[in-house]
């Protein structure tokens, strides 16, 4: 443990146990709470952007900061508690910025995304705020130069093109590059200007650190920053960099939303019954410089035909330009958007449960998770908060939580490390959990 948060902490924090009488699974369970909070905090500002509040949220974001103080509560229970309390507080954080978005901008539509280029001068925007990306198309429609600059989308930003107020503006054209891992090389090979909206944005290099930009929450050193959303700094500094020409590419399909899947709910249904659609996949989260990333991409590649897969946030890029298929019409490859957008496919997925008349543990559905930082972690709870039971996650356990902890996860939760590809496939379709050490274990290793 390390914990220097008090004038009783040892010289270089304490590591072993608390002057105060902190031990490290403690320590665990409130850094556990702290990093859930995070993720939460980023959702809610989001929402708060956009004018959307639920006090509720601010509350809770209070009293779980006021409960990891120094001697303010050294009740394990009550941290695993509050843990829980803080998936349930992150669900309405992510109904509240899908509340705000949707109001806002329209139902999502799905749509194919051109990722080639169009001539013009470019503007590329990456993170997560469409409230920024908005003011953007906005100010450049109005400044009359929507013939002049095109406006690229990356990684997170990627599902803006399925919202129809944001679609309506003819500078959105398409997308360029895939997550933010490979940001320095694909900001580098961009001959416009980039806008960080939020993470994650890195230190830029040489190569383009004088046409980058921050706006809201984000910040780089030694790079301007957009007060008010007023982009017209930016939108001046494209007009310098040289125009892009035109370039064919291929497209990416994204723009699901439970609204329009559960619109097909009786087809869903009628094909998971009749064994068309064996088991549902949910592939999502962040991508991480790790190379057992390598995993997800292996598994959406090797998922049988009969079965298909929702995702979201930024992993996606790994796997997400592939050619799935479809089933009777519906594509195998669901691509829901933001992390946030992990929402959607919890209301699906309750909503089948609920027609079914079972239980979403009931239902052939796993969800394999990738994460990186705390919003995954605050989406990780949330679905613990739901019972859903027999969740993989990866690249790695989190190092904030001690060996115990995890195994109180495991055990209350079954919830589980991911392995490899070959054999947790096998596990997630016979439902039946493959035991370290058994004959089948040793087999398949
Ligand atoms: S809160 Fe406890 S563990 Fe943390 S620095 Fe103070 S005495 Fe040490
Ligand atoms: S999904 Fe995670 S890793 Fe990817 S951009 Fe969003 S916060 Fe960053």
């Amino acid at each position: 443990m390390l914990c220097n948060q008090c004038s009783m902490s040892l010289i270089g924090g304490c590591t072993v146990r608390g002057v105060c009488g902190k031990d490290p699974d403690l320590n665990s369970l409130q850094e556990a709470l702290l990093y859930g909070i995070k993720g939460t905090a980023a959702y809610y500002y989001h929402a708060l952007e956009m004018g959307y509040d639920n006090p509720e949220i601010g509350h809770f974001l209070a009293e779980a900061l006021y409960s990891t103080l120094t001697n303010v509560n050294f009740d394990k229970n009550r941290f695993l508690q509050l843990i829980l309390e803080n998936g349930r507080v992150h669900l309405e954080a992510m109904k509240l910025l899908d509340k705000a978005y949707t109001e806002t901008f329209g139902l999502p539509r799905p749509v194919e995304v051109p990722t080639g280029t169009e001539e013009g001068h470019g503007i590329l925007v990456t993170g997560h705020s469409y409230k920024a990306l908005y003011e953007l198309l906005k100010q450049i429609r109005d400044m009359g130069l929507e013939n002049e600059i095109r406006v690229y989308t990356h990684s997170e930003m990627l599902p803006a093109h399925s919202y129809p107020k944001l679609k309506e503006f003819s500078s959105l054209y398409g997308n360029w590059g895939g997550s933010w891992v490979y940001q320095r090389k694909e900001f580098a090979e961009f001959p416009g200007v980039i806008i960080g909206t939020s993470n994650c944005v890195q230190q830029p290099t040489k190569a383009y650190q004088d046409r980058i930009f921050t706006v809201g929450i984000a910040g780089l050193e030694g790079v301007p920053h957009i007060e008010d959303y007023n982009f017209e700094p930016a939108i001046k500094r494209a007009l310098e960099t040289p125009k892009m020409e035109k370039r064919e590419g291929s497209k990416i399909l994204t723009g699901f939303h439970h609204t329009n899947v559960l619109a097909m709910k009786d087809k869903l249904i009628g094909l998971i019954q009749e064994g068309k659609i064996r088991h549902i996949f949910v592939v999502g989260g962040c991508d991480v410089p790790n190379p057992k990333m390598s995993y997800y991409e292996k598994l959406t590649e090797i998922i049988p035909k009969d079965a298909i897969i929702l995702s979201a946030a930024c992993g996606k890029f790994r796997y997400n330009q592939r050619d799935y298929g479809t089933i009777e019409g519906i594509p195998r490859f669901l691509d829901f958007g933001q992390c946030n957008n992990v929402y959607s496919i919890i209301e699906i997925a309750i909503a089948l449960a609920n027609e079914l008349g079972t239980d979403v543990n009931s239902l052939p559905v796993t969800i394999v998770l990738s994460w990186m930082e705390q919003k995954a972690i605050a989406i990780l709870y949330s679905l613990l908060y739901l019972g859903i039971k027999g969740i993989y996650i990866g690249p790695k356990a989190p190092e904030f939580l001690t060996p115990k902890v995890f195994e109180i996860l495991k055990k209350e939760f079954d919830l589980r490390l991911i392995t490899e590809p070959e054999r947790d496939l096998q596990e997630m379709l016979s439902g039946i959990k493959i035991e370290e050490g058994s004959p089948l274990a040793e087999e398949l290793d």
